[in-house]
């Protein structure tokens, strides 16, 4: 009988799991196996995160009569040395991107000298890469825009998602699990589709109209299940696209269902940019910009990371980002922003933070993210995202709901006030004992100012790029 192992990795389930389904195929004995290693990459809430997750991936396991074996030391020799102890011919696994592709091929290449072969299966996107990219008149480079992605992905049928399997071998030494903090939210595949599923009896309805304020429950919070593959966002498209089909969903619902699904859509097509330019890691996906210079002003790093920046909209946001490991996309946005257009901090100073930080950090998403909002990465019409921080929670979080809960300091403030404190008389300043100094800061740049100043400094740094590039290409 044919002995294979699964190595898990951002896949940590049972469901719609191509590489583990093809591991079983013809009777195979299954051993499940995950390198301890890869936790190195991961911050602390992620790594507190992927224990718990493996904790109960194990306990279900031994319930089906299975094992997780966890394999200390470098990924590749762990892999090799497991798959000759347990007598394994293959290693399957699912397909990955960016620096997690780095260690998929040095694994490849270390059990191919064992003779043993690694052999991938997609599962971590709604499309492939490359299947997105086949209905692009030049293919084999992926999209940089993402409305003519997004029209290509929505061509495509979806696959349906996979029954669930199991791994079916026990390995007498499975090793110990790492001890490891609490994880702040709950963790499984069952905790994961209850979610999903009061997603869909509830917010998903109205999704268009709230997800955009950070106020509002309103959005899935399925993210850091999507990013370790708890749930297969295959899965995730398939049980929106059924409540969507139901002849008693209203239009309206089906319109918010579209725009959580174009959501979806962002997370495949970001993936894709990083599938093929890796190097957006490193620099900016638009060659023009590729050079530009940045700050590392430490004083305006660290009003920003902590959210001390007398914008409070702006500060909400980072106080969030460091309580939860999590910040809304509106806030996060403009956070992002005001971190490179308004301080002209280097983007890549705040993609770090959110690295840190972030539960859901991803190494192409947030990438895709932090690059379109300096204006760098993907676009259409190639400009930064400057955000006016007052006017955006003037409309995104107009009773200051948002901005009271993360600014504790504010909370006493009637509504204009707590969002744009600095307008109170002075007068009231003191009254309500405002500025003192270890209490809410005053605006450390003056938001129109500084945006003009950036805006002026990115056009002529595109502008002589354009025109050396032009130059270059007459004399060329
Ligand atoms: C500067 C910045 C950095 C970000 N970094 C990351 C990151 O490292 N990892 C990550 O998963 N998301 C990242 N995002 C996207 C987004 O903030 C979170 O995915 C979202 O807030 C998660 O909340 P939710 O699950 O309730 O989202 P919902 O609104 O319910 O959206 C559903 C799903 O769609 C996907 N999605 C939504 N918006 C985006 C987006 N802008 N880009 C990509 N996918 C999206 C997520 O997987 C999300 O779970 C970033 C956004 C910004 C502005």
């Amino acid at each position: 009988m044919a002995v294979n192992l699964i190595w898990f990795r951002r896949d940590l389930r049972l469901h719609d799991h191509p590489a583990l389904t093809a591991a079983r195929a013809r009777g195979a004995q299954v051993y499940a196996v995950f390198c301890l290693s890869e936790l190195d990459a991961l911050n602390a809430r992620q790594r507190a995160f992927v224990i718990a997750t493996l904790r109960l991936l194990r306990q279900t396991l031994d319930r089906l009569d299975a094992s997780l074996t966890l394999l200390p030391g470098d990924a590749p020799v762990a892999l090799s040395a497991a798959a000759l102890r347990l007598g394994a011919s293959h290693v399957y696994c699912t397909s990955a991107g960016g620096r997690e592709r780095i260690a998929q091929d040095r694994a490849a290449q270390a059990l191919r000298l064992k003779g043993i072969r690694l052999c991938t299966e997609s599962g971590s996107l709604v499309h492939d890469p490359d299947a997105v990219a086949d209905r692009k008149q030049a293919a084999g480079e992926g999209y940089r825009i993402f409305p003519p992605f997004y029209d290509a992905w929505k061509a495509l049928p979806v696959v349906r998602p996979l029954p669930q399997t199991a791994p079916n071998a026990r390995d007498a030494d499975p090793g110990p699990l790492p001890s490891g903090a609490l994880a702040n939210i709950g963790v499984g595949e069952s905790h994961a589709w209850d979610l999903l599923q009061r997603f869909l009896a509830g917010r998903a309805a109205d999704y268009a109209t709230n997800s955009e304020y950070p106020g509002r429950p309103a959005t899935s919070e399925l993210a850091p299940y999507l990013r370790f593959g708890v749930l297969s966002s295959r899965a995730v498209y398939h049980a929106v696209a059924e409540r969507m089909s139901r002849s008693w969903t209203l239009a309206q619902e089906r319109s918010s269902m579209e725009a959580f699904l174009r959501r979806l859509a962002q997370r495949d097509f970001f993936a894709q940019l990083a599938h093929y330019a890796p190097r957006m890691h490193d620099e900016p996906l638009q060659a023009k910009m590729r050079g530009f210079s940045w700050s590392h002003d430490a004083h305006f790093v660290r009003a920003w990371e902590t959210g001390m920046t007398g914008y409070p909209f702006v500060d909400a946001a980072m106080r969030q980002l460091q309580a939860e490991g999590h910040v809304h996309q509106r806030a996060a946005v403009c956070a992002a922003s005001f971190c490179v257009c308004d301080l002209g901090l280097d983007w890549r100073i705040g993609r770090d933070i959110w690295m840190r930080e972030l539960l859901e950090a991803d190494d192409a998403q947030c990438d895709g993210n932090w690059q379109h909002i300096a204006g760098i990465g993907s676009d259409q019409a190639a400009y930064p995202r400057i955000y006016n921080p007052v006017r955006q929670a003037q409309i995104f979080d107009s009773q200051a709901t948002y901005v009271r809960r993360y600014c504790r300091e504010l909370s006493r403030l009637p509504t204009q006030a707590a969002l744009a404190p600095w307008r109170l008389e002075r007068q009231q300043q003191t009254e309500l004992g405002f500025f003192t100094p270890d209490q809410y800061p005053a605006p450390i740049v003056d938001h129109n100012l500084v945006a003009r100043g950036f805006l002026a400094r990115y056009q002529a740094y595109r502008n002589r790029s354009e025109q050396a590039g032009a130059r270059a290409a007459e004399s060329g």
